[in-house]
C-alpha cells in the first residue's frame, strides 16, 4: 500500500531493527518502547486491522502467533511471561493502519489498560 508506514518498513524504505523475517511475516523493535522489550510483529500482506481478518488471510495470523512464541523464548520472556496486544480501530487506539501485534515484556505489566 502506497503510503503505509509498515509497508515501507517491510520494503526497507524506512529503516527498523528487524529481529525476525520470513516470506510472510516481519518482526521489528517498536521505535517508542513501552517496556524493556517491545516488538511489533506484522504480516507482509497489507491487512488494515483485526476487522479485516477473513478466511483467506487468517493463516498468517496463526503463523504470527507461532513467531511470537519463538521470539518470546529467544528474548528470554518465556519464564516470566509477556503480553501480546492488538489495538483495533479508533477506540482500540490503533495508530498505524496495518495490522500489528505488540509483544511487551521485561517488566510487570498492569491491568486493566487505560
Ligand atoms: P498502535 O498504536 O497502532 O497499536 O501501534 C503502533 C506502534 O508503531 C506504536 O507503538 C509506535 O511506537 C510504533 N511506530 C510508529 N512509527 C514507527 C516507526 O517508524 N518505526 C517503528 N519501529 N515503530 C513505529
Ligand atoms: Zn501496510
Amino acid at each position: 500500500m502506497g503510503d503505509c508506514l509498515f509497508c515501507k518498513i517491510i520494503d526497507k524504505e524506512i529503516p527498523s531493527e528487524i529481529l525476525y523475517e520470513d516470506d510472510s511475516v516481519i518482526a521489528f523493535k517498536d521505535v517508542n518502547p513501552q517496556a524493556p522489550i517491545h516488538i511489533l510483529v506484522i504480516p507482509k500482506e497489507h491487512i488494515e486491522s483485526a476487522r479485516d481478518i477473513d478466511k483467506d488471510n487468517c493463516h498468517v495470523i496463526g503463523h504470527i502467533f507461532a513467531v511470537i512464541r519463538d521470539l518470546a523464548k529467544e528474548l528470554g520472556l518465556d519464564e516470566d511471561g509477556y503480553r501480546v496486544v492488538n489495538n483495533c480501530g479508533k477506540h482500540g487506539g490503533q495508530t498505524v493502519s496495518h495490522i500489528h501485534f505488540h509483544i511487551l515484556g521485561g517488566r510487570q505489566l498492569s491491568w486493566p489498560p487505560g
